[in-house]
């Protein structure tokens, strides 16, 4: 029988897709990140506004380099976005014969110049570039992908820096749909610096008990069924199927696969996987699209950090 679902919009709830489902009871909320990645953005746009009324402009610097044709999309939309909510933005593209100390240069001189807030090095680099260098020479205080081992201290004790912007995009997206982590088992799928190791983090902060799997974490089904949040950040297409997911759980699909025939696909088997998770972001239209806000939203913040105007900000 058809079973309806709802659609969870940045301010509102209205009943979105259909699915077949063998359980008549069973209703997964489909968590429209597009919409709630929307509302973040029309947040930092107001708050941009507020600090250009102090004489401050956001600077955001994305450096690209090389001709990778996926990098090249993923920067022009984050120079879109940022150009969007009123900053000053401005994508730097180098070609792949850039060497490493030119780039390290290039670095340097972003860190110095006062009109740019948050420097973005698209990774990955061009193969011979040694991307953790790079991150390295970065200012702290401009990192606004939260790679810096700086920022990830901070992470680790709790201090408050800049998180990176996908795992932080997930943690927004809980707090949209009024999930509180705290005392949730969560288990989160990959272990990268990128998406789960700060999800890991910024989950346990939240006083969530943490599972952190990986390609050789045995009996991966098992250990997911145990989730009340079930986080898959790995890079296999449909990976996990509806039977590691305990019914009722809120599912996180982090992952971006193209499948042979074109189509892009998480790492979660998402039709049938409506049929069991309480909660289900969607791939396209669930985490990507927060992974641009919540850039913007760090950028954001490390301009009004810079200038000591961070109470102006409504979002506080
Ligand atoms: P990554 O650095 O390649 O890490 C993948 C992780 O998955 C690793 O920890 C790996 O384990 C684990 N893994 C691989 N095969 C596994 C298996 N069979 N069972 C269990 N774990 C397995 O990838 P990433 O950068 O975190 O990205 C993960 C996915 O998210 C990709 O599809 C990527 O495109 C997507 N992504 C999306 C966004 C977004 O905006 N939505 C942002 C970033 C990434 P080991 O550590 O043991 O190798």
């Amino acid at each position: 029988m058809a079973l309806r679902t709802q659609r969870i919009k940045g301010s509102e709830r209205v009943v979105g897709d259909d699915f077949v489902s063998a359980d008549p009871g069973l209703r997964a909320q489909i968590i429209d990140g597009k919409a709630i990645a929307q509302d973040v953005r029309a947040r930092v746009r107001m708050d941009c506004e507020r600090l250009v009324a102090r004489g401050v402009r956001p600077g955001l610097a994305v450096v690209l380099v090389g001709d990778d044709p996926a990098s090249q999309v993923y920067v022009r939309n984050k120079d879109k976005a940022a150009h969007e909510v009123g900053f000053a933005a401005r994508t730097i593209l180098k070609p792949s014969s850039t060497t490493q100390a030119e780039l390290h240069a290039l670095v340097l001189e972003l860190n110095a110049d006062p009109s740019v807030h948050g420097i973005l090095v698209q990774l990955p680099l061009p193969k011979g570039l040694d991307a953790d260098a790079l991150v390295r020479a970065l200012d702290p205080a401009k990192d606004v992908d939260g790679l810096h081992p700086e920022n990830v201290a901070a992470l680790v004790v709790g201090r408050r820096g800049l998180v990176p912007c996908t795992p932080a995009g997930c943690i927004e997206l809980c707090d949209r749909v009024g999930f509180s982590l705290a005392g949730k088992r969560v288990v989160v799928v990959g272990r990268s610096m990128l998406v789960g190791k700060p999800f890991a983090l910024l989950a346990l902060a939240r006083d969530a008990t943490v599972t952190i799997c990986h390609s050789k974490t045995m009996d991966l089904p098992s250990v997911c069924r145990e989730a009340d949040v079930l986080v898959a950040a790995v890079g296999r297409a449909e990976m996990v199927r509806a039977s590691w997911i305990k019914r009722g759980a809120l599912v996180l699909d982090v992952g971006i696969n193209r499948t042979p025939d074109g189509k892009l696909a998480g790492d979660v088997a998402f039709g049938e996987a409506c049929l069991r998770a309480g909660w289900i972001t969607p791939v396209p239209g669930g985490v990507g699209p927060m992974t641009i806000a919540m850039l913007l939203s760090n950028t954001l913040r490390a301009a009004a950090r810079r200038h000591g105007l961070e109470a102006e900000l409504a979002a506080n």
